[in-house]
């Protein structure tokens, strides 16, 4: 079983812990790696090299830098299958998901190409008499991202390119869930890419290396991506040692149905909406609110597509849905399970105890249906991560509203309708970063800014789209009289 090691200043060194963790394939329940919890030392050690090829590197030209992505471009594009295997048989996700993911990784870098127009600043003549202003985008420094397991591949590269791409050093560390895809992926960028040494690091770990990030005096600035308590101790602590920050956090996203959506059409992407993933993404349905008299119909509907999902090996081709990532969280959404039950609402699909065959000693929960959930119960509020769906009944678009606004989480909310005046009352009055309209899974493309309100995202500048470019640099103005 392998080992892994940290990429610091182009080379794969042994972290200098004496603590492990184990890496599983969640379909089968078997241990493939070992991963290190890496010290504040081995942070440090990222951090001088990122320092050291900060200066040759910042006076790159940008073209230069863009240079480097399209070289990654081709080598992602060459190597994608086994980028998207690696990722499937680590996180557990359908192996077309993970294709999916692969996809967004690279969109990001296609995105970030387009730096010689992206990070330019502005300029005016005149602003007094013979004195002329400008303003100019500068790199910072190094910068860092914390990634969570749920996209191994995709999430640290909303910001990995762009921190690149504008001139500054970089320190990734992943989930230590999933560790072995960005291994995959620094493996082929040492190997084909050519980047200066230093420029990209790759420090696995878990809360003492989050630590010394949030601690490290030679960090500029941090991205983050996980849960809403650590996203929020990150904030917090970054606040309080002068970082730039971006957290995004958790999310527990209402799916709205009007009476007069089209049910049939809308029922695909309702499926992927709460059981992709296995309902392990941040912008994942996991409310169904159907509203007004229709609701009797759209439940016999949804259970019966539900029912109709194949779960199973994310490596098989057949498989809608695979495993969640781990025993323990697999206990966890069994727990919000029995506490849906306790709490009243009414089971109307039963997931528990999905043992697909070959793979008995994975980590599944089939897809699951409660009935009846009222807002204030558990399943209603806190985020489950899991297949679960709770159908909360709303008499009208205005209580559906109500719900959407009031869950304190704002990652994303969807509408089903065929109104147009609904659709503008929704996306006006809902306060989640994210809408769809007739789409399960507000997703936006690279070129488009992710992350949430709430208790969803703290800090203001989000992932990727144009802002990424002001998170990655420092807005320099100088005014001139000759
Ligand atoms: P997590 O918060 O447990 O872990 C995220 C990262 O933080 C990991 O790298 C982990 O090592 C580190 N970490 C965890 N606990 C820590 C602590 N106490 N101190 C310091 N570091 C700590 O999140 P997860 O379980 O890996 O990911 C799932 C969560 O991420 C869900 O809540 C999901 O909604 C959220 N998520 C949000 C988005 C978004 O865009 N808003 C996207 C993907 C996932």
């Amino acid at each position: 079983m392998p080992t892994l090691k940290n990429y610091i200043g182009g080379e794969w060194v042994a972290s200098a812990t004496t603590t492990f963790g184990d890496v599983w394939r969640p379909a089968s329940g078997e241990k493939i790696a070992r991963v290190p919890y890496s010290t504040a030392a081995d942070l440090d050690r990222a951090v001088t090299a990122a320092q050291e090829a900060y200066w040759d590197w910042r006076t790159t030209p940008p073209l230069s830098r863009a240079r480097y992505l399209f070289r990654m471009k081709e080598v992602f594009e060459a190597n994608f299958e086994e980028i998207a295997r690696t990722l499937t048989t680590e996180q557990g996700k359908a192996i077309d998901e993970a294709r999916g993911e692969v996809r967004r990784m690279i969109e990001n870098v296609e995105h970030a190409t387009g730096v010689t127009t992206l990070m330019t600043g502005y300029c005016l003549e005149d602003i007094a008499k013979d004195i002329d202003c400008y303003a100019e985008r500068q790199p910072m420094g190094v910068f860092a991202a914390i990634a969570p397991y749920n996209f191994p591949a995709m999430v640290p590269w909303w910001f990995l390119p762009y921190a690149i791409v504008c001139g500054n050093t970089f320190v990734l560390k992943p989930s230590e869930q999933v560790p072995l895809t960005q291994t995959k992926v620094f493996e082929l960028i040492d190997e084909e890419v050519g980047l200066p040494e230093g420029v990209l690091n790759l420090v696995h770990g878990s809360r003492e290396v989050v630590s010394a990030i949030l601690e490290h005096p030679g960090i500029a600035g941090v991205s983050f991506v996980g849960s809403t308590p650590t996203a929020r101790l990150v904030y917090e602590r970054c606040g309080a040692t002068g970082k730039r920050v971006q957290s995004l956090g958790g999310a527990k996203n209402c799916v709205v149905l009007m009476p007069d959506a089209d049910l049939k059409a809308a029922l695909p992407s309702l499926v992927t909406s709460f059981y992709g993933c296995s309902g392990q993404r941040c912008l994942a349905g996991s409310l169904l609110v159907p509203v007004g008299e229709a609701a009797d119909q759209v439940v016999e509907a949804f259970k019966a597509a539900s029912s109709a999902v194949r779960v199973g090996d994310g490596l098989d081709e057949s498989m809608n849905m695979g495993p969640v990532v781990s025993a323990a969280h697999m206990q966890r959404v069994l727990n919000y399970i029995e506490k849906g039950l306790a709490e009243g609402a009414r089971l109307v699909l039963d997931g528990r105890g999905c043992r697909p065959a070959g793979c008995e000693n994975g980590f599944f929960v089939g897809p699951t249906v409660f009935d009846h959930v009222t807002p204030d119960m558990t399943i209603a509020k806190e985020e489950i991560f899991g297949p679960v769906v709770a159908i909360v009944r709303a008499k009208d678009l205005d209580e559906a509203i109500t719900l959407v606004n009031s869950r304190g989480f704002a990652n994303s909310a969807c509408i089903y309708t065929q109104s147009g005046k609904a659709v503008r009352q929704f996306k006006y009055r809902a306060k989640p970063s994210m809408i769809g309209v007739n789409i399960g899974i507000a997703a936006p493309m690279s070129f488009f800014p992710f992350g949430g309100a709430g208790q969803s995202m703290f800090g203001d500048l989000k992932g990727h789209g144009r802002e990424i470019f002001q998170f990655f640099t420092d807005t320099k103005v100088v005014i001139t009289r000759w």
